[in-house]
């Protein structure tokens, strides 16, 4: 922006900006114009999601305007919605969750050179970064101190909190959008954006691989996708489960093996043995059981997160040189890398899906850990509101 006259206002690409001259100093104030869009929201921790109507901003050079198609939804969101995590993140109101995003683009900025009009896309957890840190350098976003999440973080360009995607479009920075390959269905790809990338990371991290034994901790959203990946990568998948009835959708997801955790002989014919054990579980639970399993330089990677601190003996980890670590998602080169991946191999989530206005419903029934294995909703179903 060049004009510096006094009062001079100029509107470009969603951005308002005024150039005023007070007391001989040159002021400039941004205020980015905005859209109402469609969106479902809950306006306390005891409310129930209800539509509504949410302000976008409209499409600056870098951004890309998306129409969501589907979202899928999270524990996060259901933590979030009802204020579960308010020791270190408490939810501001209202908040319109959900960063399993998939969509078609409908605008892009002038300066975009990735996307154009029509192209399939998704939009997972984070929509920023300051992309200058040292984590940010490293393509590991989701690890830098001033990353915007999805929803629930301050909106650095309209104030307030970002909003998620439980609402017909969305507006985001290029860099923070991911291409779809053509070949999957969509309902399906939408849980790839959290539950996909927080499984597939770490395995691809540990190098699960041909010729590792892997195992898999709780049958949910994240487990069921690290069933998948294990399988895709090759590698040998052993599924531990509490209930012996979850053994043929296990099996049915690509185990190899199911591994009753209630049966101590069971357990004791698996000790020593694995290279890789990814733990979903976010209930509290016996973590040194799954230690045990491990073999020399196995790895534990937690990717679910029991409230309660864990008691681990320092010999179990000393004795063969195991590792104790956790993941949270991935950055965006690596989430485009796992969907590429997911295209190539034919990976999606088990999707249940539903119409918006069954969304209260199906937190009810994802509170009771009630679906195979991932809601998706089908955002289409906004329009009727
Ligand atoms: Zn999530
Ligand atoms: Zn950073």
């Amino acid at each position: 922006m060049s004009s510096r006259e006094k009062g001079a206002r100029c509107i470009t690409r969603g951005v308002t900006i005024t150039c005023d001259i007070q007391s001989g100093a040159t002021s400039f104030t941004v205020q980015p114009t905005t859209y109402k869009a469609k969106a479902y929201s809950a306006a306390s921790e005891e409310s129930p999601l209800a539509s509504t109507t949410i302000a976008r901003r409209d499409p600056t050079e870098r951004d890309v305007q998306i129409e969501i198609l589907f979202c899928g939804i999270c524990h996060s969101d259901l933590h979030s919605v009802r204020n579960e995590w308010s020791e270190f993140m408490a939810t501001n109101y209202p908040i319109v969750p959900g960063h399993e995003i998939v969509g078609r683009v409908t605008t892009v900025g002038s300066a975009v050179t990735k996307y154009k009009a029509g192209d399939l896309v998704a939009v997972g957890c984070m929509v920023d970064s300051d992309r200058s840190c040292p984590n940010c350098k490293r393509d590991l976003e989701q690890f830098c101190p001033n990353m915007t999440l999805t929803f629930n973080s301050l909106d650095k360009h309209l104030g307030g909190v970002t909003y998620g995607g439980y609402s017909e479009s969305i507006v985001v920075d290029e860099h923070f959008v991911l291409r779809l390959p053509s070949n999957l269905n969509i309902a399906g790809v939408a849980p790839l954006l959290c539950a996909g990338i927080t499984t597939y990371s770490p395995m691809r991290h540990w190098g699960v691989g041909k010729g590792k034994k892997v195992g898999v901790v709780g049958l949910g959203g994240l487990g069921h996708m690290a069933v998948k990946f294990g399988r895709a990568f090759g590698a040998h998948v052993a599924v531990f489960t509490t209930s012996p009835n979850k053994k043929e959708d296990a099996f049915r997801l690509g185990a190899d093996e199911v591994v009753v955790t209630r049966n101590s002989d069971e357990m004791k014919k698996h000790a020593g043995s694995f290279d890789f054990i990814i733990d979903t579980v976010s209930a509290n639970h016996d973590i040194n059981a799954y230690i045990n399993l491990l073999g020399v330089d196995g790895n534990l990677t937690l990717v679910g997160a029991p409230a309660e601190p864990l008691d681990v003996p320092a010999f179990s980890l000393i004795m063969g040189r195991r590792r104790l670590a956790g993941s949270a998602i991935g950055g965006i080169a690596e989430t485009q890398e796992m969907l590429d991946f997911c295209g190539k191999h034919n990976v999606t989530a088990d999707v249940e899906v539903i119409p918006i206005q069954k969304v209260n419903e199906a937190y009810e029934r994802l509170w009771k850990s009630d679906v195979k294995y991932r809601f998706s909703i089908d955002m289409a179903s906004l329009k009727s509101e």
